[in-house]
């Protein structure tokens, strides 16, 4: 729809106008620095920062309902710059402008609802939120897509001429930002780390087939983030690892979309986040925080995060329940198949720290809980899912498993409206599924085929046919005829079926 044809009312606030004032805040001593340069860490202290808007107030002196109209009518806008994560141009990057916005169709996944089969079983109402429809089929692409138009920005603006974009990655990361990297050819060059044999054939061929330089380090993801991390410290590469705070902006979305597909009514809804890195859920409870603030939603949803057994450092955080007497302790990872959060040190454990508190206060009660899920129940709910419709890859998986644990808990009861965060397209992950089925899981794993779940492709070969075809040699006439028809009736016969009348 063309701007003019809008109500009257609307029209002016239908392309963003907002100015913010993003500044980076350091969460370890409280400083603010610049936007101007590119900054990871607090260059005084060394911790993580945030991006936090100066200017704040004014979104605050719209009132909520105008807010809410505002993003729904901007569905109807078909302006490129606005159609992805930036329909909420003002909470996520109100210092970029339109035309330096990358858009390649993140954003927006779609909301799918639990059949009742599996509302049953699970004994509440839930959907998936998949961000495996996202363009590399992940959700990273939506961080993505605020780090790259903001450096997009500043080549525009001529502060920045070439850039080598760098980034370490247990798959998704890397696919990602080579993807986006490759739309910003040739001012963006770029290059990935990923951990050797540690990162599906898929995630694999995902940068390679993006034309970016890809390296392969022995160990696993934390070792290949500290090698990433001395390369941004000592050479002019911009980091797009999650430290980068504009790819927390960036994932902040995914809270605002669930809030409109939810009408803007979130108070019943519990949003269940796998973890790894831990930046995705600091984007999740900071984007319901700042929609809480400016007066779009009217409450805080419950948030669960999830951690495997072989990768829980954020879960065993949590297992204190007294604050001051919580200390954060990396662990030593195992092999996971909910391997793009098979991580021990995560980068992000300041800001989720951080937000937790925030969030928990803010809500006035506690609404964040943390659970840790056994790699068996993760691949036995991933196929679940995935017999009832759905494209969860391992991490959905993980997602449902921790729901599970949320019920048992009590933490979401019936009445609540589960979302998980289903962060992959089963596609990435598929290796894990062959491995179930073929039940060749090294012993690492500690996950033992459920025979109700498995699959296997059935090789119908008649055996009293003498000839069949094959590539280059096929059938003819009263041959063919033959075995055409003998291949119908034994697959007849396998599925049990009767001759019609
Ligand atoms: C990156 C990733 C995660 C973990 O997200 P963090 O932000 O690192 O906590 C989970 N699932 C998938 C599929 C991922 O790619
Ligand atoms: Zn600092």
């Amino acid at each position: 729809m063309k701007i003019d044809e809008f109500p009257q009312d609307m029209q002016p606030h239908l392309l963003p106008a907002h100015e913010g004032r993003l500044v980076y805040r350091c969460l370890g001593c409280g400083a603010q620095f610049g936007i101007e340069q590119l900054l990871y860490v607090c260059p005084e202290c060394r911790q993580v920062l945030l991006l936090e808007d100066a200017n704040f107030e004014r979104l605050k002196a719209v009132p909520g309902a105008v807010w809410r109209r505002i993003f729904d009518y901007r569905k109807m806008l078909t302006v490129p710059a606005l159609r992805g994560i930036y329909r909420y141009h003002e909470f996520i990057g109100p210092v970029i402008p339109l035309d330096a916005v990358l858009y390649l169709g993140e954003g927006h996944t779609p909301v799918v609802r639990a059949n009742v089969p599996l509302r049953d079983e699970l004994g509440i109402d839930f959907y998936f939120k998949n961000e495996g429809q996202n363009p590399s089929a992940s959700f990273k692409d939506r961080g993505m897509a605020s780090a790259l138009s903001y450096i997009h920005s500043l080549i525009q603006r001529g502060i920045l001429s070439e850039v080598l974009a760098v980034c370490a990655s247990t798959g998704d990361t890397s696919a990602a930002a080579a993807l986006y990297g490759a739309y910003l050819k040739p001012r963006i060059k770029s290059a990935v780390l990923l951990p050797h044999q540690k990162v599906t054939p898929q995630q694999l061929s995902q940068p390679l087939g993006s034309g970016a330089t890809v390296f392969e380090i022995p160990g696993v993801f934390d070792d290949c983030m500290k090698v990433v991390e001395a390369l941004s410290e000592e050479y002019p590469v911009a980091l797009l690892n999650s430290k980068n705070a504009w790819r927390i902006l960036g994932q902040e979305s995914y809270s605002y979309e669930i809030a409109q597909d939810f009408e803007y009514d979130v108070s019943q809804l519990a949003v269940v986040v796998p973890i790894g890195n831990a930046g995705n859920i600091t984007a999740v409870m900071s984007g319901f925080l700042k929609f809480l603030e400016a007066g779009v939603i009217n409450a805080l949803p419950k948030i669960v995060g999830v951690q495997s057994e072989h990768a829980d450092p954020v879960y065993r955080y949590y297992l204190e329940p007294q604050a001051d007497r919580r200390r954060f302790v990396p662990v030593t990872v195992r092999a996971s198949v909910a391997q793009a959060a098979m991580i021990g040190n995560p980068v992000s454990m300041p800001r989720v720290i951080h937000m937790v508190e925030r969030y928990n206060q803010t809500a006035g009660c506690q609404r964040v809980f943390f659970a840790a899920v056994a790699e068996q129940d993760i691949m036995d709910w991933q196929l679940t899912a995935n017999r009832n419709g759905h494209i969860a890859c391992t991490h959905g998986g993980e997602a449902l498993a921790g729901l599970r644990a949320a019920r048992a808990h009590g933490w979401v009861q019936p009445g609540d409206i589960a979302v998980l965060d289903s962060t992959a397209h089963a596609l990435k992950f598929s290796g894990f599924q062959d491995m179930y089925f073929e039940n060749r899981f090294p012993e690492e794993f500690g996950i033992t085929p459920n025979p109700a779940l498995v699959n296997q492709p059935v090789y119908i070969r008649p055996k009293d046919l003498e000839q069949v075809p094959a590539p280059g040699r096929p059938l003819k006439d009263e041959e063919f005829r033959r075995f055409v028809r003998r291949t119908a009736e034994d697959i007849a016969g396998r599925l049990q079926l009767r001759k019609r009348a």
